[in-house]
């Protein structure tokens, strides 16, 4: 099938080439697809410093002078109290210093007045997938506009859990462009789902074509090489027995998935593992795995709580989507949480209708807080933070403290007070560069 497999693949990357080509450079437009948010769109993207050159059609790249915001209050994705009166200095991508009160703005840079909203890390996605719809019949051009709102939002980074396989160098490469025109936001991917031979999701219609199955502990390392090599920093594993019940789709075996967990700790990968019932938490467990891919939809015994934490295992929410279940998913991530565990907000996006950007965040974080009582600091943290830490990318990521990628959103209003706030974003800054807002 080797002609196939080309020629596939060939006709998708001259697709995308033209829908790219197609598109207008100037003013990355919301998307025209019907499921359209009806959050208010930022303003178009300013650059800070210098004025952007007659004639360039891109926000400026992270300046050589400094970027300093002001007048805000910041909530730093650490979980510390809220600083009024910030200020947050940027000095090419990194984050160079935060404060309170009057900043020493540095000659040459520029200022971008917060107007006393509230200054926050960029938001995570900790489980998407985001380019899936790319292959799906349609207008390519809608799909590719459909990563335009996560970033405008402020959600700065999406962690993307599954993607064809035959797909996954092209996207990759796509959603890096996109992503460097500041049209896309950072994307974590671990490419396709690896599986048993017939394991989930090759069960699963709408699913079967991001699987990728093994048949061996020998052909599951050489696959984590591949992805590795080819650009994944996570590697996902298909771990369930059926949906809600045991419907007998064929796992991984304890070997697979140790030698999977050991060839990707090697190449420095984290693994999440797609569990839903407690003896696929266990098999994830026992293999190695870093972290679930979805909180368990049964209730989490107290000695598996305490197991999981010795083990430091993390664990992304997909609270909302599960029907019935939802409220024990909810409940089993706030359980984790209270215990000391990593939690991540992660949508599973667009798995069940949700539309891109903030909104499927905001529904998920809603519905942790309504049916589980998480607090809205202790979703901001999940949303940023612990984000970065599934996303492989904690020492990068998710906190705005010295060092760090300067991804930084403003937003109106008070998300503690009403986290209904994070819908409107006023600014958003990836990686020092203003592509939202800043006027
Ligand atoms: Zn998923």
């Amino acid at each position: 099938m080797r002609v196939a497999r080309g020629l596939i693949l060939t006709s998708v990357l001259v697709l995308l080439g033209a829908a790219c080509a197609g598109s207008d450079e100037t003013t990355p437009s919301p998307s025209p697809s019907p499921q359209a948010t009806p959050i208010a769109r930022p303003s178009e993207p300013t650059a800070p410093a210098p004025p952007t050159p007659a004639g360039s059609d891109q926000p400026t790249d992270p300046a050589p002078g400094a970027l300093v915001i002001v007048n805000g209050t910041l909530i730093d994705g650490t979980g510390a109290d809220p600083l009024p009166d910030a200020y947050v200095v940027v000095r090419k991508d990194r984050i160079l210093e935060v404060g309170s009160g009057s900043p020493q703005i540095p000659p040459d840079a520029a200022v971008v007045d917060a107007e006393a909203g509230t200054i926050l890390p960029g938001l995570i996605d900790a489980h998407t997938h985001s380019a899936r719809g790319l292959i799906e019949p349609g207008d390519l051009r809608v799909e590719l506009d459909g990563f335009v709102p996560w970033l405008r939002e402020g959600v700065t980074t999406l962690r993307d859990v599954g993607t064809v396989p035959l797909l996954f160098p092209a996207i990759l490469e796509l959603a890096a462009e996109l992503e460097h025109k500041h049209k896309a936001p950072r994307i974590v991917w671990s490419g396709p789902i690896v599986t048993a031979t017939g394991g989930y999701p090759t069960t699963v219609l709408d699913y079967a074509a991001v699987a990728q199955e093994v048949a061996s502990a020998e052909e599951a390392v050489e696959l984590v090489d591949e992805l590795a090599d080819g650009g994944a920093r996570i590697i996902k594993l298909g771990l369930e027995r059926g949906y809600r019940s045991d419907e007998g789709w064929p796992l991984l075996s304890l070997d697979e998935v140790t030698a999977i967990t050991q060839a990707a700790h090697q190449r420095g990968l984290l693994v999440t593992a797609h569990v839903t019932s407690l003896d696929e938490v266990r098999l994830a467990l026992d293999g190695g795995a870093d972290d679930l891919a979805h909180t368990p939809i049964e209730p989490l015994p107290d000695e598996m709580i305490r197991e999981m934490l010795q083990r430091g295992i993390t664990m992304a929410t997909t609270t909302n989507i599960w029907g019935p279940e939802s409220s024990v998913a909810a409940t089993n991530a706030k359980r984790y949480l209270d215990a000391g565990g990593t939690v991540a907000v992660a949508t599973d996006f667009d798995c069940c209708g949700q539309a891109p950007g903030m909104e499927a965040m905001l529904q998920e974080m809603q519905w942790l807080s309504q049916v589980a009582g998480f607090t809205a600091m202790e979703l901001i943290v999940a949303a940023t933070r612990n984000g970065a830490i599934v996303s492989n990318l904690a020492n990068e990521l998710g906190t705005i403290e010295p060092g760090k990628v300067a991804d930084i959103i403003v937003v109106e209003g008070d998300p503690l007070l009403n986290l209904q706030a994070l819908v409107s974003t006023s600014i958003v800054i990836q990686a020092g560069t203003v592509v939202v807002g800043g006027r």
